[in-house]
């Protein structure tokens, strides 16, 4: 029987929104994994966020309060420079050992880019990756990420709970529509992403301050 799951889930946060947290959650319940949020203080891949990562790191605290299932880890914030997948799960994989596994969870759209990654085709021999899908336009993945996944991809969730890395599973959540690109574009015409953020976040007029505009414009104005 092998270990409990170890599982992350990073990205910008910027700001963490439902979409983000049903399917950390999700993907906690099914792999029976614990789940660690780990913002990204210098994402390679992507324009910079908008908020600070103590910005951030204040929404995730705020946002994750209340339950046990999904934690907060600042891993990356700490460490100086890009925040690299790799340096992450390597990181992590120092810290428990080569046989439990440890889990990289990603957004379908997210994974399709893995090839333009640091260090990509090493990600595989330190985690196993759950991907995870969403109701966005999915890019299509790159030949060589395509040819790379075809012979590690298994079909159900025992296969990827049996070993430390290796495998890519494919994995339906929760279809959320909710994108921070989004509430950012809200937020900047002074609208309120009630039900799209948690509450706790909605409830701390301070945490969500840094992607208010001057109020919302009308036309012609
Ligand atoms: P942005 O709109 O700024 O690009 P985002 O909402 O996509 O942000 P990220 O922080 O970039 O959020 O995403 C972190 C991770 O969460 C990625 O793996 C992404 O694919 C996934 N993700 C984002 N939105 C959703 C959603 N609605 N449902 C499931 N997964 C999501």
């Amino acid at each position: 029987m092998s270990a409990r799951p170890l599982a992350i889930f990073g990205g910008t946060f910027d700001p963490i929104h439902i979409g983000h947290l049903r399917a950390a959650w999700e993907a906690s319940e099914a792999l029976d994994a614990e789940v660690r949020i780990v913002p990204a203080k210098i994402p390679p891949h992507r324009p910079q966020p908008v908020a600070s990562a103590t910005e951030r790191a204040a929404m995730l605290r705020a946002a994750l309060a209340g339950q046990d299932r999904l934690a907060l880890d600042l891993r990356e914030l700490e460490r100086e420079g890009p925040s690299y997948t790799f340096d992450t799960l390597a990181s992590l994989r120092a810290e428990i050992g080569s046989e439990r596994p440890l889990v990289l969870l990603i957004g379908a759209d997210a994974f399709a880019g893995l090839s333009e990654w640091h260090r990509w085709r090493e990600l595989f021999g330190l985690a196993q990756m759950c991907v995870l899908t969403r109701p966005a336009q999915i890019p299509a993945m790159s030949d060589e990420l395509a040819a790379e996944v075809a012979s590690r991809t298994v079909g159900d969730i025992a296969r990827l709970r049996a070993g430390p890395a290796g495998c890519v599973l494919n994995m339906v959540v929760s279809a959320l529509g909710i994108s921070a690109t989004r509430i950012r574009a809200l937020l900047a015409d002074g609208r309120e992403p009630r039900w799209l953020v948690p509450q706790a976040v909605l409830d701390d007029p301070a945490l969500l301050q840094p992607y208010r505009g001057a109020g919302g414009k009308s036309c012609g104005t």
